[in-house]
């Protein structure tokens, strides 16, 4: 693997090609509708074990079923032959480093929004390191978009479309020297980020808004509501409205690929200190552990790609 570049290969329709062969139709409606839903997955390195573990495959790719579903992407490969696919792929690209896989289905070629077939499908899988801030933190604002309601165009599957909103949410912060924005929904409670979810610490509680909130059903929000009562509170799942950003004592950002990011601020307003909070450190770390295999008892939420790799 590149790891600045592009990766030598991806996966298209279940056939590994070079990575500059991995075309759709400029007529996709998958490209011109946004009819495609997609996972993003991380693979961590042990070094000690020589070891690439891919977190939670089975909840990733029943979400992607789940979002296929809701938008009627049919037969594309099943759970077990997507897992197979994936792996091929990433032993194809050599990946002994940190990773991100990104699968996506779509409908190719030549159609309209309404069209079912051609299916396509396609996974790459690229190096990818911890984001600096990780360790840093960020600023985030409430953004002047609200979120795609459920009823509308639904946060709950991870569709392509969806991304559209949270551009515009990201767009607006960055053009007010934000790093991101809390999006709130109809209720103007507080939905997620742009890609990834919030929590705030509030009277030593972690606290994130409830699944109903207008948020995509996040494997990284699980994991923490699983494991947070290891090392501190534990989360409880309810609305959070604006004002009590303000009133926060931690807060993060989570998912997949920013893991879990400090904020420092809201509004210009500090969260606590201004600096990341040691809850939150305290959670970076045994996420870090549990990802990367160093906990016993959360090593089944891990998919070892190479030596016991082998058997699916
Ligand atoms: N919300 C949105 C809008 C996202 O794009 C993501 C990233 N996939 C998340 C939440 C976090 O989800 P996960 O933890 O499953 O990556």
């Amino acid at each position: 693997m590149t790891q600045s570049g592009r990766p030598l290969f991806a996966t298209m329709n279940g056939e590994i090609v070079p990575f500059d062969q991995a075309k759709i139709s400029i007529m996709a409606p998958g490209l011109t509708f946004a009819v495609l839903v997609f996972e993003g997955l991380r693979g961590y390195w042990n070094r000690d074990e020589q070891e690439l573990f891919v977190f939670r495959v089975p909840e990733h790719l029943d979400r992607l079923a789940f979002s296929n579903k809701v938008i009627e992407i049919e037969g594309v490969p099943d759970k077990v032959e997507f897992k197979r696919q994936m792996l091929e792929l990433i032993r194809a690209c050599e990946a002994r480093e940190d990773c991100y896989i990104r699968i996506q289905s779509y409908i190719d070629d030549w159609g309209a929004m309404a069209a079912r077939t051609p299916v396509g499908s396609s996974i790459i899988c690229r190096a990818r390191g911890r984001v600096a801030a990780f360790t840093d933190g960020v600023h985030f604002c409430v953004s002047s978009w609200r979120r795609n309601e459920d009823d509308a165009s639904p946060s709950r599957i991870k569709a392509s479309a969806n991304y559209l909103n949270s551009r515009l949410a990201g767009l607006e912060a960055k053009r007010l020297g934000f790093d991101a924005s809390v999006i709130l929904n109809r209720d103007g409670t507080v939905s997620e980020g742009p890609g990834g979810c919030i929590f705030i610490m509030r009277d030593g509680e972690w606290i994130t808004p409830p699944v109903t909130a207008g948020i995509l059903e996040s494997v990284t929000r699980q994991t923490l509501i699983e494991i947070s009562g290891d090392v501190g509170p534990k989360v409880i799942a309810r609305n959070i409205d604006r004002t009590e950003l303000y009133l926060a004592e931690e807060a993060f950002y989570c998912g997949t690929g920013q893991e879990i990011v400090p904020i420092l601020s809201f509004d210009r307003k500090m969260v606590g200190s201004g600096h990341p909070g040691p809850q939150t450190r305290r959670l970076q770390d045994h996420y870090d552990a549990v990802v990367r295999g160093r906990i016993e008892r959360y090593r089944s939420w891990l998919t070892p790609v190479w030596e016991k790799g082998e058997t699916l």
